[in-house]
């Protein structure tokens, strides 16, 4: 099999807030190019493309300013902040239009290792169409959030949803797939659990996990669970189904109720208290409105979907 020529690449960099960290990642990125280039890795006009998640802070500042001076660094704001998976979105999108062979995704603040690229790069050339970035050492990470991972990662496998553990959003797309995402239009994306599920050929490269170098997580423990729970409603329709699932098993557990009443009544034995009443009627009422929840929940994913409202504005490009 022939290897591919070195392609067109665009680094898609989501940005929230990162002034603090945005220097640094400037300056390592566009180093990055400068060698990749001079191997001969990818091809000259190669380029990053920071996309400003709507910052409140000097972020879009800081990338207008290194544009001025580096062509090769490129930029697109958002009118508001649309989170990070749109912003991951909108970048392949808008590199996918300007005409890249492939783009990787990479987080702001460098905790995914950039020393890895090449190896993407390599797997690209070996005709891979997405190759996933894989932490093989999460010790930079809290125990807390490296416990709250394996059991999400557990629970979607459970639920049967295809994920790539200890993988997030480091990852090189070719433009094949690029153009396969053409067809998806939901409006909440959760995207590790949307590219196990496209095909085409796969690779993956390992790295450390390194700690962020400077500013603050823009994730912190609601807006992980909240994603969390976009992930699992995004990706599988068990829930609804364990709704059904819990129902039969309280009428199970009604249906054993009634025997014993009755076997207790023809023996003499009189049940009586409303304790038993009342706690089986706390029960019902618990897990009538837990399905309802559950239900409410995707009919508000219904709701957003059948808005088809744009996942993120563009307000300005450099
Ligand atoms: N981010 C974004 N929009 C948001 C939140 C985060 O574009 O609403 C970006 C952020 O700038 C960073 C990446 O998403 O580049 C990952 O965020 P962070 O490093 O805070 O998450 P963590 O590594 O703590 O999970
Ligand atoms: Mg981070």
């Amino acid at each position: 099999m022939s290897a591919r020529p070195a392609p067109l690449l665009a680094l898609v960099v989501p940005c929230y807030n990162e002034e603090e960290t945005l220097p640094r990642t400037l300056t390592a990125l566009a180093e990055l190019l400068e060698r990749c280039k001079a191997q001969g890795l990818i091809r000259p006009e190669s380029y990053a493309l920071y996309v400003d998640d709507g910052s409140r802070d000097r972020t879009w500042q800081l990338l207008e300013a290194r544009h001025r001076q580096d062509p090769f660094c490129r930029g697109v704001s958002f009118a508001a902040n649309a989170g990070h998976q749109n912003a991951v979105w909108a970048g392949m999108d808008m590199a996918r239009q300007w005409g890249v062979d492939c783009i990787i995704s990479l987080d702001a603040d460098l905790q995914d290792d950039i020393g890895v690229i090449p190896d993407m790069l390599a797997r690209y050339a070996e005709g891979c169409d997405i190759v996933y970035g894989v932490r093989n050492d999460r010790s930079t990470d809290t125990s807390f959030k490296r416990g709250t991972a394996h059991f999400f990662y557990r629970l979607m496998g459970w639920l049967n949803v295809r994920l790539i553990p200890d993988h997030a959003d480091y990852r090189l797309v070719a433009r094949p797939v690029l153009e396969a995402l053409q067809g998806f239009e939901e409006q909440t994306l959760f995207l590790r659990g949307l590219f196990p599920t496209l095909g085409f050929k796969t690779g993956k490269v390992y790295y450390s996990r390194l700690s962020r170098q400077a500013g603050e997580s823009k994730y912190p423990l609601l807006k992980m669970l909240s994603f969390a729970w976009r992930g699992i409603t995004s990706c599988s329709a068990a829930p609804l189904r364990l709704a059904g699932f819990m129902s039969l098993l309280c009428m199970l557990a009604a249906l054993v109720c009634c025997l014993v009443s009755f076997f207790k009544y023809l023996e003499g034995e009189v049940i009586q208290g409303w304790t038993s009443l009342i706690i089986v009627a706390l029960l019902l009422g618990s897990v009538q409105l837990f399905c309802l929840s559950v239900m409410g929940e995707y009919i508000a994913k219904i709701f957003t979907e059948v808005r088809r409202r744009p996942r993120y504005i563009v307000e300005k490009t450099l």
